[in-house]
Protein backbone atom coordinates (compact mmCIF):
# COMPACT_ATOMS: atom_id res chain seq x y z
CA UNK A 1 0.00 0.00 0.00
CA UNK A 2 1.24 3.49 -0.79
CA UNK A 3 1.28 4.77 2.82
CA UNK A 4 3.50 2.45 4.00
CA UNK A 5 5.86 2.01 0.78
CA UNK A 6 8.98 4.16 2.05
CA UNK A 7 10.76 3.97 -1.56
CA UNK A 8 8.53 5.98 -3.40
CA UNK A 9 10.77 8.01 -4.15
CA UNK A 10 11.88 5.19 -6.59
CA UNK A 11 8.77 4.56 -8.29
CA UNK A 12 7.46 8.32 -8.39
CA UNK A 13 9.59 10.85 -10.57
CA UNK A 14 9.76 14.54 -9.18
CA UNK A 15 6.85 16.36 -11.01
CA UNK A 16 6.13 19.95 -10.90
CA UNK A 17 2.84 21.47 -12.08
CA UNK A 18 2.09 21.74 -15.13
CA UNK A 19 2.45 24.95 -17.11
CA UNK A 20 0.06 26.23 -19.21
CA UNK A 21 0.76 26.77 -22.78
CA UNK A 22 3.77 28.89 -24.02
CA UNK A 23 1.28 31.15 -26.34
CA UNK A 24 -1.02 31.91 -23.68
CA UNK A 25 1.70 32.41 -21.24
CA UNK A 26 3.52 34.96 -23.24
CA UNK A 27 0.24 37.26 -23.51
CA UNK A 28 -1.47 36.65 -20.10
CA UNK A 29 -1.01 38.37 -16.65
CA UNK A 30 -1.69 35.55 -15.21
CA UNK A 31 0.56 32.73 -12.82
CA UNK A 32 1.94 30.11 -15.17
CA UNK A 33 1.18 27.22 -13.00
CA UNK A 34 -1.34 24.93 -12.75
CA UNK A 35 -2.27 23.96 -9.63
CA UNK A 36 -1.75 20.20 -8.53
CA UNK A 37 -4.45 17.99 -8.54
CA UNK A 38 -5.27 16.00 -4.66
CA UNK A 39 -3.52 12.72 -6.36
CA UNK A 40 -0.78 14.40 -7.64
CA UNK A 41 0.05 16.39 -4.14
CA UNK A 42 -0.31 13.31 -2.29
CA UNK A 43 2.37 11.40 -4.39
CA UNK A 44 4.83 14.16 -4.47
CA UNK A 45 4.62 14.55 -0.65
CA UNK A 46 4.80 10.94 -0.43
CA UNK A 47 8.00 10.49 -1.80
CA UNK A 48 9.25 12.87 1.12
CA UNK A 49 12.12 10.11 3.56
CA UNK A 50 11.57 12.19 6.48
CA UNK A 51 15.33 11.92 7.37
CA UNK A 52 16.43 12.51 10.46
CA UNK A 53 17.87 15.65 10.23
CA UNK A 54 15.78 18.04 7.52
CA UNK A 55 18.12 20.08 5.69
CA UNK A 56 15.54 21.57 4.36
CA UNK A 57 13.82 22.79 7.31
CA UNK A 58 17.28 24.05 8.13
CA UNK A 59 17.88 25.70 4.65
CA UNK A 60 14.33 27.39 4.98
CA UNK A 61 14.65 30.45 6.49
CA UNK A 62 11.69 31.03 8.67
CA UNK A 63 12.38 26.96 9.61
CA UNK A 64 8.99 25.07 8.17
CA UNK A 65 8.28 22.01 9.69
CA UNK A 66 8.20 20.78 6.08
CA UNK A 67 8.35 16.85 6.45
CA UNK A 68 5.65 16.96 9.00
CA UNK A 69 3.48 18.79 6.54
CA UNK A 70 4.68 17.23 3.72
CA UNK A 71 3.13 13.44 5.68
CA UNK A 72 -0.20 15.32 6.46
CA UNK A 73 -1.05 16.35 3.18
CA UNK A 74 -0.18 12.93 2.35
CA UNK A 75 -2.09 10.81 4.24
CA UNK A 76 -5.54 13.63 3.25
CA UNK A 77 -5.30 15.25 6.68
CA UNK A 78 -5.18 19.22 4.65
CA UNK A 79 -6.64 21.43 7.22
CA UNK A 80 -3.39 19.85 10.23
CA UNK A 81 -1.24 20.20 7.28
CA UNK A 82 -2.56 24.22 7.06
CA UNK A 83 -2.56 24.81 10.69
CA UNK A 84 0.90 23.42 11.17
CA UNK A 85 2.52 25.60 8.10
CA UNK A 86 0.95 28.42 9.21
CA UNK A 87 2.92 27.97 13.03
CA UNK A 88 5.85 28.75 11.18
CA UNK A 89 5.05 31.16 8.46
CA UNK A 90 2.49 33.87 7.71
CA UNK A 91 2.35 33.70 3.73
CA UNK A 92 3.27 29.86 3.19
CA UNK A 93 1.12 30.08 -0.29
CA UNK A 94 3.29 33.13 -1.24
CA UNK A 95 6.31 31.68 -0.42
CA UNK A 96 5.40 28.91 -2.46
CA UNK A 97 5.05 30.61 -5.12
CA UNK A 98 8.01 32.77 -4.96
CA UNK A 99 10.41 31.40 -3.03
CA UNK A 100 14.08 30.61 -4.82
CA UNK A 101 13.18 26.75 -3.48
CA UNK A 102 16.43 25.69 -5.79
CA UNK A 103 18.91 28.10 -3.94
CA UNK A 104 16.70 27.29 -0.29
CA UNK A 105 14.47 24.29 0.56
CA UNK A 106 14.21 22.20 -2.22
CA UNK A 107 18.05 22.71 -2.94
CA UNK A 108 19.39 21.06 0.21
CA UNK A 109 16.92 18.17 0.09
CA UNK A 110 18.33 14.64 0.44
CA UNK A 111 16.63 13.60 -2.45
CA UNK A 112 18.76 15.75 -4.93
CA UNK A 113 21.50 13.16 -4.64
CA UNK A 114 19.98 11.50 -8.33
CA UNK A 115 16.29 11.07 -7.54
CA UNK A 116 15.01 14.51 -7.66
CA UNK A 117 14.00 17.09 -4.77
CA UNK A 118 10.95 16.66 -3.36
CA UNK A 119 8.40 19.41 -4.55
CA UNK A 120 8.22 21.44 -1.30
CA UNK A 121 7.06 24.87 -2.73
CA UNK A 122 4.55 23.68 -4.99
CA UNK A 123 3.21 21.52 -2.49
CA UNK A 124 2.83 24.41 0.43
CA UNK A 125 1.11 26.39 -1.95
CA UNK A 126 -1.69 23.63 -2.58
CA UNK A 127 -1.98 23.40 1.11
CA UNK A 128 -2.80 26.45 1.90
CA UNK A 129 -4.89 27.67 -1.42
CA UNK A 130 -6.78 24.24 -0.93
CA UNK A 131 -7.16 24.76 2.75
CA UNK A 132 -7.96 28.52 2.64
CA UNK A 133 -10.89 27.82 -0.49
CA UNK A 134 -12.18 24.96 1.49
CA UNK A 135 -13.31 27.46 4.53
CA UNK A 136 -9.86 26.80 7.04
CA UNK A 137 -9.16 30.04 8.86
CA UNK A 138 -6.05 30.13 11.17
CA UNK A 139 -7.46 29.28 14.72
CA UNK A 140 -7.57 32.15 17.13
CA UNK A 141 -9.96 31.04 19.91
CA UNK A 142 -7.42 30.54 22.50
CA UNK A 143 -6.29 34.56 22.27
CA UNK A 144 -6.71 36.65 25.00
CA UNK A 145 -6.77 40.47 23.75
CA UNK A 146 -4.58 42.79 25.96
CA UNK A 147 -5.02 46.31 26.05
CA UNK A 148 -1.58 46.79 23.74
CA UNK A 149 -1.15 48.05 20.43
CA UNK A 150 1.31 48.41 18.18
CA UNK A 151 1.79 50.42 14.72
CA UNK A 152 3.11 48.92 11.94
CA UNK A 153 4.46 50.74 8.70
CA UNK A 154 4.83 48.80 5.66
CA UNK A 155 1.84 45.93 4.73
CA UNK A 156 4.68 44.21 3.05
CA UNK A 157 6.21 40.90 3.65
CA UNK A 158 7.70 42.24 6.93
CA UNK A 159 4.81 44.09 8.14
CA UNK A 160 2.35 41.42 7.93
CA UNK A 161 4.28 38.33 9.58
CA UNK A 162 5.02 41.15 12.23
CA UNK A 163 1.00 41.56 12.85
CA UNK A 164 0.50 37.96 12.40
CA UNK A 165 2.60 37.33 15.46
CA UNK A 166 1.02 40.12 17.59
CA UNK A 167 -2.53 39.27 16.98
CA UNK A 168 -1.35 35.67 17.55
CA UNK A 169 -0.90 37.02 21.09
CA UNK A 170 -3.36 39.50 21.84
CA UNK A 171 -1.64 42.36 20.81
CA UNK A 172 -3.43 45.21 18.12
CA UNK A 173 -1.38 45.56 15.56
CA UNK A 174 -2.39 48.36 13.23
CA UNK A 175 -1.01 48.77 9.97
CA UNK A 176 -0.05 51.75 7.65
CA UNK A 177 1.17 51.92 4.25
CA UNK A 178 0.98 54.50 1.29
CA UNK A 179 0.10 52.20 -1.50
CA UNK A 180 -4.07 51.11 -1.53
CA UNK A 181 -3.39 47.19 -1.24
CA UNK A 182 -1.70 45.13 1.51
CA UNK A 183 1.81 43.33 0.39
CA UNK A 184 4.55 45.83 -0.69
CA UNK A 185 6.43 44.45 -3.55
CA UNK A 186 4.08 41.27 -3.48
CA UNK A 187 1.56 43.52 -4.78
CA UNK A 188 3.11 46.35 -6.44
CA UNK A 189 6.34 44.94 -7.57
CA UNK A 190 6.60 41.07 -8.09
CA UNK A 191 4.07 40.54 -11.69
CA UNK A 192 1.30 38.32 -11.71
CA UNK A 193 2.91 35.83 -14.13
CA UNK A 194 4.01 34.92 -10.14
CA UNK A 195 1.74 35.75 -8.04
CA UNK A 196 -1.90 36.59 -8.92
CA UNK A 197 -3.36 39.50 -6.98
CA UNK A 198 -6.12 38.09 -5.64
CA UNK A 199 -3.58 35.93 -3.45
CA UNK A 200 -3.01 39.23 -1.48
CA UNK A 201 -6.55 40.52 -1.30
CA UNK A 202 -8.00 37.17 0.43
CA UNK A 203 -5.11 37.27 2.71
CA UNK A 204 -6.13 41.33 3.72
CA UNK A 205 -9.49 39.64 4.87
CA UNK A 206 -7.99 37.00 6.45
CA UNK A 207 -5.64 39.23 9.07
CA UNK A 208 -8.64 41.75 8.91
CA UNK A 209 -10.71 38.55 10.25
CA UNK A 210 -7.30 37.82 12.68
CA UNK A 211 -8.02 41.15 14.30
CA UNK A 212 -5.28 43.05 12.16
CA UNK A 213 -6.46 46.66 11.02
CA UNK A 214 -5.00 48.26 7.74
CA UNK A 215 -4.63 51.68 7.06
CA UNK A 216 -4.06 52.26 3.51
CA UNK A 217 -3.29 55.17 1.72
CA UNK A 218 -1.51 56.21 4.16
CA UNK A 219 1.83 57.65 4.76
CA UNK A 220 3.91 57.79 7.53
CA UNK A 221 5.57 61.34 7.57
CA UNK A 222 3.06 62.81 5.46
CA UNK A 223 -0.34 61.77 6.45
CA UNK A 224 0.27 60.73 10.07
CA UNK A 225 3.39 61.62 12.01
CA UNK A 226 5.81 59.04 13.05
CA UNK A 227 5.43 61.53 16.67
CA UNK A 228 2.07 60.43 16.90
CA UNK A 229 2.38 57.04 16.27
CA UNK A 230 5.01 57.25 19.41
CA UNK A 231 2.40 58.99 21.31
CA UNK A 232 -0.81 56.42 20.89
CA UNK A 233 1.13 53.27 19.93
CA UNK A 234 2.68 50.79 22.71
CA UNK A 235 5.90 49.83 20.08
CA UNK A 236 6.33 50.68 16.07
CA UNK A 237 7.43 48.22 14.08
CA UNK A 238 8.96 49.62 10.66
CA UNK A 239 8.97 47.37 7.56
CA UNK A 240 9.61 49.76 4.82
CA UNK A 241 11.30 48.09 2.46
CA UNK A 242 14.45 49.55 0.40
CA UNK A 243 13.19 51.84 -2.79
CA UNK A 244 16.33 53.77 -4.16
CA UNK A 245 17.70 52.56 -7.44
CA UNK A 246 20.87 51.48 -8.21
CA UNK A 247 22.60 53.22 -10.89
CA UNK A 248 25.13 52.20 -13.49
CA UNK A 249 27.42 55.11 -13.29
CA UNK A 250 27.80 54.97 -17.10
CA UNK A 251 26.86 57.67 -19.89
CA UNK A 252 23.63 57.96 -21.37
CA UNK A 253 21.60 56.39 -17.96
CA UNK A 254 19.69 59.76 -18.78
CA UNK A 255 18.28 59.52 -22.56
CA UNK A 256 14.40 58.66 -23.39
CA UNK A 257 13.87 55.59 -23.43
CA UNK A 258 15.62 54.56 -20.39
CA UNK A 259 13.37 53.03 -17.60
CA UNK A 260 14.37 51.99 -14.08
CA UNK A 261 12.49 48.62 -13.12
CA UNK A 262 10.43 49.45 -10.62
CA UNK A 263 8.22 52.13 -12.11
CA UNK A 264 8.18 50.06 -14.91
CA UNK A 265 6.91 47.09 -13.24
CA UNK A 266 4.84 49.31 -11.25
CA UNK A 267 3.52 51.16 -13.71
CA UNK A 268 1.82 47.75 -15.43
CA UNK A 269 0.72 46.39 -12.40
CA UNK A 270 -1.20 49.57 -11.97
CA UNK A 271 -2.43 49.26 -14.99
CA UNK A 272 -3.55 45.67 -14.94
CA UNK A 273 -5.40 46.34 -11.34
CA UNK A 274 -6.73 49.64 -12.45
CA UNK A 275 -4.80 52.03 -9.96
CA UNK A 276 -3.29 53.99 -12.96
CA UNK A 277 -3.84 57.43 -12.10
CA UNK A 278 -2.52 58.72 -15.42
CA UNK A 279 -2.21 56.68 -18.65
CA UNK A 280 1.53 58.57 -19.14
CA UNK A 281 2.15 57.06 -16.50
CA UNK A 282 2.20 53.66 -18.32
CA UNK A 283 5.57 52.60 -20.05
CA UNK A 284 4.66 50.84 -23.02
CA UNK A 285 7.13 48.49 -25.07
CA UNK A 286 4.75 47.33 -27.52
CA UNK A 287 7.10 46.25 -30.83
CA UNK A 288 10.34 47.96 -28.71
CA UNK A 289 13.47 46.24 -29.31
CA UNK A 290 13.89 45.64 -25.24
CA UNK A 291 17.53 45.07 -23.37
CA UNK A 292 17.43 44.36 -19.31
CA UNK A 293 20.57 45.03 -17.88
CA UNK A 294 21.09 42.55 -15.15
CA UNK A 295 20.85 38.94 -13.71
CA UNK A 296 18.60 38.72 -10.71
CA UNK A 297 14.46 38.33 -9.90
CA UNK A 298 13.74 42.09 -11.04
CA UNK A 299 15.54 41.70 -14.14
CA UNK A 300 13.85 38.52 -14.73
CA UNK A 301 10.39 40.11 -14.20
CA UNK A 302 11.40 42.87 -16.43
CA UNK A 303 12.06 40.62 -19.12
CA UNK A 304 9.01 38.32 -19.23
CA UNK A 305 6.62 41.08 -18.55
CA UNK A 306 8.56 42.98 -21.54
CA UNK A 307 7.63 39.87 -23.43
CA UNK A 308 3.85 40.08 -22.40
CA UNK A 309 3.22 43.81 -23.79
CA UNK A 310 4.42 42.37 -26.96
CA UNK A 311 8.25 43.79 -27.15
CA UNK A 312 9.56 42.89 -30.95
CA UNK A 313 12.77 41.70 -29.35
CA UNK A 314 14.07 41.32 -24.95
CA UNK A 315 17.60 40.91 -24.71
CA UNK A 316 18.81 40.29 -20.89
CA UNK A 317 22.62 41.51 -20.54
CA UNK A 318 24.74 40.30 -17.28
CA UNK A 319 28.00 40.67 -16.48
CA UNK A 320 28.71 37.41 -14.87
CA UNK A 321 27.97 34.13 -16.33
CA UNK A 322 24.41 31.50 -15.77
CA UNK A 323 25.93 29.85 -12.97
CA UNK A 324 26.69 33.21 -11.13
CA UNK A 325 22.93 34.28 -11.33
CA UNK A 326 21.64 35.68 -8.31
CA UNK A 327 17.82 35.00 -9.12
CA UNK A 328 16.47 31.78 -9.25
CA UNK A 329 16.98 29.53 -12.00
CA UNK A 330 13.13 28.23 -12.81
CA UNK A 331 12.88 32.19 -13.65
CA UNK A 332 15.75 32.05 -15.80
CA UNK A 333 14.63 28.90 -17.30
CA UNK A 334 10.85 30.44 -17.43
CA UNK A 335 12.21 33.37 -19.32
CA UNK A 336 14.02 31.56 -21.80
CA UNK A 337 11.20 30.01 -22.93
CA UNK A 338 8.98 32.87 -23.11
CA UNK A 339 11.75 33.95 -25.46
CA UNK A 340 14.32 36.03 -23.42
CA UNK A 341 17.29 35.99 -25.36
CA UNK A 342 20.50 35.85 -22.55
CA UNK A 343 24.11 37.46 -23.18
CA UNK A 344 25.83 36.43 -20.39
CA UNK A 345 29.63 37.34 -19.33
CA UNK A 346 28.64 41.16 -20.62
CA UNK A 347 29.08 44.31 -18.97
CA UNK A 348 27.21 48.17 -20.32
CA UNK A 349 29.55 50.58 -20.73
CA UNK A 350 27.15 53.52 -22.61
CA UNK A 351 23.90 53.80 -23.37
CA UNK A 352 24.04 55.42 -27.37
CA UNK A 353 21.64 57.48 -29.09
CA UNK A 354 20.75 61.03 -30.28
CA UNK A 355 18.18 62.65 -28.39
CA UNK A 356 16.92 59.24 -27.45
CA UNK A 357 18.15 55.36 -26.72
CA UNK A 358 19.64 53.95 -30.03
CA UNK A 359 21.66 51.41 -28.60
CA UNK A 360 24.38 50.07 -26.37
CA UNK A 361 27.63 49.25 -25.84
CA UNK A 362 28.43 45.94 -24.21
CA UNK A 363 32.39 44.91 -23.30
CA UNK A 364 32.82 41.00 -22.60
CA UNK A 365 33.74 40.14 -19.52
CA UNK A 366 35.88 37.07 -17.47
CA UNK A 367 35.29 35.94 -13.90
CA UNK A 368 38.60 36.81 -11.93
CA UNK A 369 39.12 36.73 -8.26
CA UNK A 370 36.57 36.28 -5.81
CA UNK A 371 35.42 39.77 -3.78
CA UNK A 372 35.01 40.04 -0.14
CA UNK A 373 31.76 38.14 -0.38
CA UNK A 374 33.22 34.95 -2.23
CA UNK A 375 31.58 36.11 -5.73
CA UNK A 376 33.59 36.04 -8.74
CA UNK A 377 34.71 39.74 -10.00
CA UNK A 378 33.95 40.16 -13.52
CA UNK A 379 37.01 41.55 -15.32
CA UNK A 380 36.64 43.14 -18.70
CA UNK A 381 38.22 41.77 -21.46
CA UNK A 382 40.10 44.13 -23.75
CA UNK A 383 39.13 45.27 -27.18
CA UNK A 384 35.26 43.04 -26.98
CA UNK A 385 33.47 46.35 -27.21
CA UNK A 386 29.80 45.83 -29.29
CA UNK A 387 26.65 47.77 -29.61
CA UNK A 388 23.43 46.38 -29.75
CA UNK A 389 20.48 47.92 -31.11
CA UNK A 390 18.06 48.78 -28.71
CA UNK A 391 14.47 50.80 -28.60
CA UNK A 392 14.23 50.56 -24.57
CA UNK A 393 16.48 49.98 -22.20
CA UNK A 394 15.53 48.50 -18.21
CA UNK A 395 17.98 49.22 -15.83
CA UNK A 396 17.60 46.33 -12.86
CA UNK A 397 20.91 46.64 -10.85
CA UNK A 398 19.31 45.86 -7.50
CA UNK A 399 17.84 48.76 -4.78
CA UNK A 400 19.93 50.38 -1.94
CA UNK A 401 17.99 51.90 1.12
CA UNK A 402 16.29 54.50 1.29
CA UNK A 403 15.68 55.76 4.72
CA UNK A 404 13.56 58.65 5.59
CA UNK A 405 14.22 62.35 6.43
CA UNK A 406 12.69 61.72 9.62
CA UNK A 407 14.71 59.15 11.11
CA UNK A 408 16.96 61.22 12.70
CA UNK A 409 14.42 63.31 14.96
CA UNK A 410 13.91 59.91 16.35
CA UNK A 411 17.24 58.78 16.98
CA UNK A 412 16.67 55.76 14.66
CA UNK A 413 20.43 55.34 13.89
CA UNK A 414 21.35 53.23 10.17
CA UNK A 415 25.10 51.75 9.42
CA UNK A 416 26.84 52.59 6.59
CA UNK A 417 25.04 51.48 4.09
CA UNK A 418 22.02 53.19 4.87
CA UNK A 419 20.23 50.53 6.68
CA UNK A 420 18.20 50.64 9.72
CA UNK A 421 20.45 48.84 12.56
CA UNK A 422 18.38 46.16 14.52
CA UNK A 423 20.34 44.01 15.59
CA UNK A 424 18.56 39.88 15.92
CA UNK A 425 20.82 39.96 18.96
CA UNK A 426 19.52 43.28 20.78
CA UNK A 427 18.09 42.60 24.23
CA UNK A 428 14.86 42.39 22.41
CA UNK A 429 15.32 41.35 19.22
CA UNK A 430 15.07 43.41 16.04
CA UNK A 431 15.16 46.75 18.56
CA UNK A 432 16.38 49.66 16.97
CA UNK A 433 18.14 52.49 18.81
CA UNK A 434 15.11 53.75 20.20
CA UNK A 435 14.11 51.48 22.42
CA UNK A 436 10.26 51.59 21.24
CA UNK A 437 11.20 51.24 17.44
CA UNK A 438 11.87 47.88 15.73
CA UNK A 439 12.43 47.44 12.12
CA UNK A 440 12.94 44.35 9.93
CA UNK A 441 13.27 43.10 6.24
CA UNK A 442 14.42 44.87 3.20
CA UNK A 443 14.79 48.03 5.35
CA UNK A 444 17.66 46.05 7.96
CA UNK A 445 19.11 43.65 5.61
CA UNK A 446 18.97 45.01 2.23
CA UNK A 447 17.31 44.19 -0.33
CA UNK A 448 16.52 40.18 -0.20
CA UNK A 449 13.65 37.61 -0.59
CA UNK A 450 10.11 37.64 0.90
CA UNK A 451 10.53 34.80 3.13
CA UNK A 452 13.67 36.87 4.84
CA UNK A 453 11.40 39.94 5.50
CA UNK A 454 8.31 37.45 6.64
CA UNK A 455 10.99 35.56 9.08
CA UNK A 456 12.52 39.00 10.50
CA UNK A 457 8.67 40.56 10.86
CA UNK A 458 8.33 37.70 12.78
CA UNK A 459 11.00 37.54 14.76
CA UNK A 460 10.88 41.76 15.79
CA UNK A 461 6.87 40.86 16.97
CA UNK A 462 8.81 38.28 19.34
CA UNK A 463 10.93 41.16 20.65
CA UNK A 464 8.42 43.79 20.62
CA UNK A 465 6.08 40.92 22.72
CA UNK A 466 9.24 40.89 25.41
CA UNK A 467 9.70 44.35 25.60
CA UNK A 468 6.11 44.87 26.41
CA UNK A 469 5.96 42.29 28.79
CA UNK A 470 2.53 40.61 27.74
P1 LIG B 1 8.43 45.77 0.88
O1 LIG B 1 7.85 44.56 0.25
O2 LIG B 1 9.16 46.70 0.01
O3 LIG B 1 7.24 46.54 1.61
C1 LIG B 1 7.45 47.81 2.19
C2 LIG B 1 6.11 48.51 2.33
O4 LIG B 1 6.31 49.69 3.13
C3 LIG B 1 5.53 48.98 1.01
O5 LIG B 1 4.20 48.54 0.87
C4 LIG B 1 5.59 50.52 1.10
O6 LIG B 1 4.50 51.14 0.46
C5 LIG B 1 5.50 50.72 2.61
N1 LIG B 1 6.05 52.01 3.04
C6 LIG B 1 7.32 52.47 2.89
N2 LIG B 1 7.45 53.68 3.46
C7 LIG B 1 6.23 53.98 4.00
C8 LIG B 1 5.73 55.11 4.72
N3 LIG B 1 6.50 56.16 5.02
N4 LIG B 1 4.43 55.10 5.10
C9 LIG B 1 3.62 54.04 4.80
N5 LIG B 1 4.05 52.96 4.12
C10 LIG B 1 5.34 52.93 3.73
N6 LIG B 1 11.74 37.92 -3.43
C11 LIG B 1 11.48 36.60 -3.48
O7 LIG B 1 11.60 35.92 -2.46
N7 LIG B 1 11.09 36.00 -4.64
C12 LIG B 1 10.90 36.71 -5.78
O8 LIG B 1 10.53 36.14 -6.81
C13 LIG B 1 11.12 38.11 -5.75
N8 LIG B 1 10.91 38.85 -6.85
C14 LIG B 1 11.08 40.20 -6.77
C15 LIG B 1 10.79 40.96 -7.89
C16 LIG B 1 10.93 42.34 -7.85
C17 LIG B 1 10.58 43.14 -9.06
C18 LIG B 1 11.42 42.96 -6.67
C19 LIG B 1 11.61 44.45 -6.63
C20 LIG B 1 11.71 42.21 -5.55
C21 LIG B 1 11.54 40.82 -5.58
N9 LIG B 1 11.79 40.03 -4.47
C22 LIG B 1 11.56 38.69 -4.53
C23 LIG B 1 12.25 40.64 -3.19
C24 LIG B 1 11.08 40.82 -2.21
O9 LIG B 1 9.95 41.33 -2.89
C25 LIG B 1 11.49 41.75 -1.08
O10 LIG B 1 12.67 41.26 -0.49
C26 LIG B 1 10.39 41.84 0.01
O11 LIG B 1 9.18 42.28 -0.54
C27 LIG B 1 10.82 42.78 1.14
O12 LIG B 1 9.79 42.90 2.06
P2 LIG B 1 9.65 44.18 3.02
O13 LIG B 1 8.41 43.93 3.81
O14 LIG B 1 10.92 44.40 3.74
O15 LIG B 1 9.45 45.43 2.06
FE1 LIG C 1 10.83 26.44 0.86
FE2 LIG C 1 10.35 29.06 1.00
FE3 LIG C 1 8.48 27.31 1.78
FE4 LIG C 1 10.71 27.64 3.25
S1 LIG C 1 9.12 29.16 2.89
S2 LIG C 1 9.73 25.67 2.67
S3 LIG C 1 12.25 28.04 1.64
S4 LIG C 1 9.26 27.54 -0.30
Amino acid sequence: NRLNNHFQFVEVNRKDPEKKALRARKRDFVEIYKPFSETEVKRQAHRCIACGNPYCEWKCPVHNYIPDWLKLVSEGNLFEAAELSHQTNSLPEVCGRVCPQDRLCEGACTLNDGFGAVTIGATEKYITDTALALGWRPDMSKVEWTDKKVAIIGAGPAGLGCADILARNGVKPVVFDKYPEIGGLLTFGIPEFKLEKHVMSRRREIFTEMGVEFQLNTEVGKDVQMAELLKEYDAVFMGMGTYSYMKGGFPGESLPGVYEALPFLVSNVNRNLGYEQDEADFIDLKGKRVVVLGGGDTAMDCNRTSIRQGAASVTCAYRRDEENMPGSRREVANAKQEGVRFLFNRQPVEIVGNGKVEGIKLVSTELGESDENGRRRPQVIPGSEEILAADAVLVAFGFRPSPAPWFDDHDIQLDDGGRVVAPEQAQFSFQTSNPKVFAGGDMVRGSDLVVTAIWEGRQAAEGILDFLDV
